[in-house]
């Protein structure tokens, strides 16, 4: 049975996108076979695979609202063992017509039921709020990964990120537990990078997983989405794709650890 892992920060440009394209790709790279669902309604993962979204036919919400089968809306990326559940702008309407369902929060845990044995990992890329697609999210990820940029006011949002998490785990009766954090957008020629990491540490104390993988801030990240990439097969001696080889790999590591 595959896992779920929902990559979430309601920050915006944190780093939750480039980290859901590159980690997925790195996972597909060590011959395990991924779902990327790209649960936001820019689409900014489903354009970084060059592909249209304009033109797509089917998309996540089209398999959510039950026009399409999901297995029809899946379509494969340039990446071996990588495919994805693309999204457009027709999904931005989904938060209101899903919160009109008694059962609005397990619609995406249930759509991706069907699918779930067929993948190693399912990972879904979620937009910057904390609102029904989200909470959607949370609902059908067995963990989360916390992308946070290391920058100042680094931790502010977190409480609420993980109180969201929490009201999910109790009231839905559905535990996502943290994967772990990943620092994002690292520089190491300044002094902030390393502070933001004592930061995390002291704030999660050792409840929680704080990667000691960071992702350094890395001009060929930036640039891959555009060549319709993911930077593993954009630059691939990258220190970006390095750093989301080891990722990726500590990722594994981690749960043989916790078997
Ligand atoms: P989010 O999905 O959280 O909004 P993104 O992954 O889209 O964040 O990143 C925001 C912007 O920062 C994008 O333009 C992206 O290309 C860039 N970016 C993200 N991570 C890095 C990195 N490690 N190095 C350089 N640029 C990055
Ligand atoms: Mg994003």
């Amino acid at each position: 049975m595959g896992e779920t892992i929902a990559i979430i920060n309601q920050k915006g440009g944190c780093g939750k996108t480039t980290t859901a394209v590159n980690l997925a790709a790195s996972l597909a790279m060590m011959d395990k076979s991924i779902l990327l669902v790209d649960m936001d309604p820019q689409a900014n993962a489903t354009t970084s695979f060059g592909i249209n979204k304009v033109e797509l036919e089917n998309t996540v919400y089209s398999a959510i609202s039950g026009q399409v089968n999901i297995k029809k809306a899946i379509i494969p990326t340039m990446v071996k063992n990588l495919f994805i559940l693309p999204s457009n702008i027709s999904l931005s309407g989904v938060e209101v017509e899903l919160s009109k369902l008694d059962n609005y929060h397990i619609v995406l845990k249930e759509l991706l039921e069907s699918v779930k044995s067929i993948f190693d990992y399912i990972i879904i890329d979620l937009p910057p709020s904390l609102g029904v697609i989200t909470i959607n999210g949370l609902v059908a990820s067995d963990s989360v990964i916390i992308p946070i940029q290391a920058e100042y006011f680094a931790l502010e949002g977190v409480a609420d990120l993980v109180n969201t998490i929490k009201l999910v785990e109790e009231r839905l009766r559905s535990p996502s537990p943290i994967k772990g954090i990943v620092l994002t957008l690292y520089d190491s020629r300044t002094r902030l990078g390393k502070e933001v990491y004592t930061e995390l540490k002291k704030y999660f104390g050792d409840k929680e997983h704080i990667f000691k993988t960071v992702i350094p801030r890395n001009i060929r990240l930036a640039e891959a989405p555009s060549y319709g990439k993911p930077c593993i097969m954009y630059d691939e001696d990258s220190r970006g794709t390095k750093s989301y080889l080891k990722l990726a790999k500590e990722m594994l590591e981690l749960e043989k650890e916790n078997k």
